[in-house]
């Protein structure tokens, strides 16, 4: 069954039985109240009587009965033995009542018919006691009830049509914006466009929550997407100039490579060069594709050795000047020294390859552990920060070509920043160098040894 359909049936049946309990309470507290003053109102006209009949000097009590039976009522006057002494009908009244019935008074229903009755003693003529039954037919009063039964049954009947009316307003309601968000996600389905749902500004309901989630979701789902799309076709444009020039070169080897080994040579060479790139490039792309499949394996590591042997790896392959300098050491930390290497070769890579100077590591404290890559190089323009951490972005793409770059390091960097919760800062002036800092999070700092030296470690 619908949504809608079960809130409409739910709520209008829920409704309808509180209506009915409701007028089932009114009908039945008002109708034993009616019938109770009745029966009172009977006990007075029987005490009424018996003080009349008590306090004259009666000759005939027929004459004295008579006088107070009830519209549409009678009495009967049974000796010990329920003979009856004297019986008094009205007109109306054919129905004899039973000879015995509960308590003093009450009411009776015989052959249908309500009846109010009292019970008193009298000191009948001839002197013994008999037994006076005053009873008094509720027709009218049944009448009464039925007429307010009809009416409350109406009534329920009539306050139905709103509430079967604003069950399905509310089920409308309910399940209008679901009902849109199964169409947009049925339009995203057939479409495999990233559609957004129409959302009121004012409201703050929880289905307008949902749809804002919705949004949001597919805002992200956008986003990645397009950039997933972007890194496709630049991975593919990136391809294809490597790709052109071998292509080219195997024609010129085809052509007057057999006769002329020069040119032969250059394009052997030239292919080589360009098929390394090509290796390299992609073996960047499996990184960055793996990224999700490599979590990392934490290990206690002392940053200065770690770094000294980082350090002198870089210094034997370039013979350039790579400083370490630690500050306030020893640091340990808890990280993955594999991924913090590859880390450090991509950062220290670019700072060699875009300075001539020096370049210094440092290692510090400052509330938490950080090492900075810092060079005196060529720097990065201002306006060029925000996006050197996106896929194949760089700063000269001329310049870089010649220093072979394919602007994927700082991307891959972010990633294994982002696998290890370590968080990357790049300060930089242009012509003047540029500072990169390695921050760990306070919860990876691992306190050092003389504080906990009878402790665990
Ligand atoms: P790849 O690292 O993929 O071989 P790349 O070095 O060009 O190529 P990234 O490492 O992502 O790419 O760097 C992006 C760009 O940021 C670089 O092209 C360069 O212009 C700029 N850049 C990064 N580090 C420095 C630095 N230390 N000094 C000056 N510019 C830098
Ligand atoms: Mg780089």
């Amino acid at each position: 069954m619908k949504l809608r359909n079960r809130i409409h049936i739910y709520s209008t049946f829920l409704t309808l039985v509180i209506l009915i309990i409701l007028t089932a309470v009114i009908y039945f507290s008002f109708s034993s109240l009616t019938y109770s003053t009745e029966v009172e109102e009977l006990e007075s006209v029987s005490d009424a009587l018996l003080r009349t009949y008590n306090s004259s000097q009666v000759s005939d009590p027929n004459e004295v009965l008579r006088g107070y039976v009830p519209v549409l009522g009678m009495i009967t006057v049974r000796d010990s033995d329920r003979n009856v002494l004297e019986l008094i009908q009205k007109p109306e009244i054919t129905e004899q009542l039973p000879e015995r019935l509960d308590g003093r008074s009450g009411t009776v229903v015989v052959e249908g018919e309500r009846f109010a009755y009292t019970h008193s003693p009298i000191i009948w003529s001839d002197g013994t006691v008999a037994e006076m039954q005053i009873a008094k037919s509720l027709r009218e009063v049944s009448g009464n009830m039925d007429t307010l039964r009809l009416v409350l049954a109406i009534a329920v009947l009539i306050a139905m049509i709103p509430v079967i009316v604003s069950g399905a307003v509310l089920a409308r309601i309910v399940t209008g914006p679901v009902t849109a968000l199964t169409d947009t996600m049925r339009n995203i389905q057939k479409s495999g466009k990233f559609e957004k749902l129409p959302i009121s500004e004012q409201s703050n309901d929880e289905i307008n929550q949902m749809g804002m989630t919705f949004n949001e979701m597919m805002a992200l789902l956008e986003v990645n997407y397009l950039k997933q799309e972007e890194f496709v076709s630049n991975a593919s444009h990136e391809l294809k100039t490597p790709l052109t020039i071998i292509g080219s070169y195997a024609k010129l080897l085809e052509r007057r490579g057999l006769e002329d080994q020069a040119v032969a040579k250059e394009s052997i060479a030239a292919i080589r060069t360009e098929t390394d790139r090509m290796t390299s490039m992609i073996e960047q792309f499996l990184l960055i594709a793996r990224r999700n499949e490599t979590s990392p394996v934490y290990q206690e590591v002392e940053l200065g050795d770690f770094l000294s042997g980082t350090v002198a790896a870089f210094n034997q392959a370039y013979s350039r000047d790579f400083l370490l300098e630690v500050e306030n050491g020893p640091l340990t930390v808890s990280t993955d020294p594999v991924k913090l290497k590859q880390l450090l070769y991509i950062i220290l890579d670019n700072a060699r390859k875009y300075s001539s100077d020096r370049i210094e590591v440092i290692a510090k404290f400052d509330g938490t552990a950080i090492i900075q890559i810092r060079d005196y190089g060529e720097g990065i323009p201002k306006e060029s920060l925000p996006y050197i951490f996106d896929r194949f972005y760089r700063v000269d793409k001329a310049r870089n070509r010649e220093t072979g770059g394919f602007g994927l390091g700082l991307a891959l960097a972010n990633q294994l920043a982002d696998i290890m919760k370590l968080k990357l800062e790049v300060e930089s002036i242009e012509k003047l160098g540029t500072t990169v800092s390695i921050v760990f999070s306070s919860d990876f700092n691992v306190p050092p040894l003389e504080l906990n030296q009878e402790g665990s470690r």
